[in-house]
């Protein structure tokens, strides 16, 4: 029986917990130490954690998260424009010559 609770805590856990990590887009070789250190509690707290959104860009239209290479919205078919300026970052003088142009 001990056997049995030692491969799943030194084996079982850390696999489980870098793949759920990995799915999750979080780091699975830290989250497979942690599977190794916390055994199947660690699996319980890498499957309570929300989806990691880091590195993705926010599709205006949907709301939802893609990858910042993205043209077109998966979700959404929304097109993202690359060439698109953001009024935050840009004086308001230099977009009175775009804004007569129709993007
Ligand atoms: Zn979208």
């Amino acid at each position: 029986m001990g056997v049995i609770i030692g491969i799943i805590w030194v084996i079982v856990s850390p696999i489980a917990c870098a793949t759920v990590a990995s799915s999750k887009r979080r780091f699975s070789l830290g989250w497979g130490i942690l599977g190794l250190l916390l055994g199947p509690f660690g699996i319980l707290v890498i499957a309570a954690l929300p989806m990691s959104h880091e590195g993705l860009k926010k599709c205006e239209k949907c709301a939802e998260y893609v990858q910042p290479e993205a043209i077109v919205c998966k979700h959404c078919g929304n097109q993202f424009n690359s060439n698109s300026v953001t009024r935050e970052n840009v004086d308001p003088k230099k977009l009175e010559w775009i804004k007569d142009i129709n993007l």
